[in-house]
């Protein structure tokens, strides 16, 4: 069966548009994974961090999954080391962040993985391209409307870098 997923992208070391670039093409390339669309990309502080950090790019990306949550974790690390991500857990600068926002009506809690991502309602750099993608979407385990999460100024926060750039491939 297939699930509808929702992939948050974030890169704030390096070439950070080509390392978005490159993970959207690799994730689009991964077996059982169909790319439906993906948002713009955005420019933020980086929020969070050790220490003072670049700014982050950042997007989300909509797809069609017909495997099972770990295994798609599985490849989006894979993906995330091939890109030369070194520092996993830490909140250190990276190459590329690939996170797991939703899978579909999915609530998972264990070792590896939490879906809905537990920072899913307090991120404006996962809510904004996330609901730009899909406006009404709720939170399938609280049924809170997404777009009721935005406080009144994290689009005004959240500058946009580049429109377009992948949309409907
Ligand atoms: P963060 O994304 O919070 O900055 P990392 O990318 O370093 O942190 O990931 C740390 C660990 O978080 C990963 O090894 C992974 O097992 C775990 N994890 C838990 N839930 C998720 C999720 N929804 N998406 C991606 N990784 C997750
Ligand atoms: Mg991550």
């Amino acid at each position: 069966m297939k699930s509808t997923v929702y992939l948050a992208f974030g890169s704030n070391l390096g070439d950070r548009e080509g390392n978005l670039c490159k993970a959207c093409e690799m994730v689009s390339d991964m077996e059982g994974f169909e790319l439906i669309e993906c948002s713009p990309i955005y420019i933020n502080p980086a929020m969070e961090m050790a220490e003072p950090a670049p700014g982050f790019l950042n997007m989300v990306a909509k797809g069609e999954y017909i495997y099972r949550p770990l295994e798609l974790l599985n490849q989006i690390e894979l993906i995330e080391k091939k890109l030369g991500r070194t520092d996993k857990g830490g909140y250190k600068p990276r190459t590329i962040d690939i996170d797991i926002l939703l899978f579909g009506k999915e609530a998972i809690e264990n070792e590896r993985l939490a879906v809905p991502h537990p920072k899913l309602t307090l991120r404006p750099f996962y809510l904004v391209p996330l609901l730009q993608i899909e406006p009404e979407l709720v939170h399938p385990v609280t049924g809170e409307k997404l777009a009721a999460c935005l406080k009144e100024n994290d689009q005004a926060q959240m500058i946009l870098y580049k429109d377009n750039l992948f949309r409907h491939v």
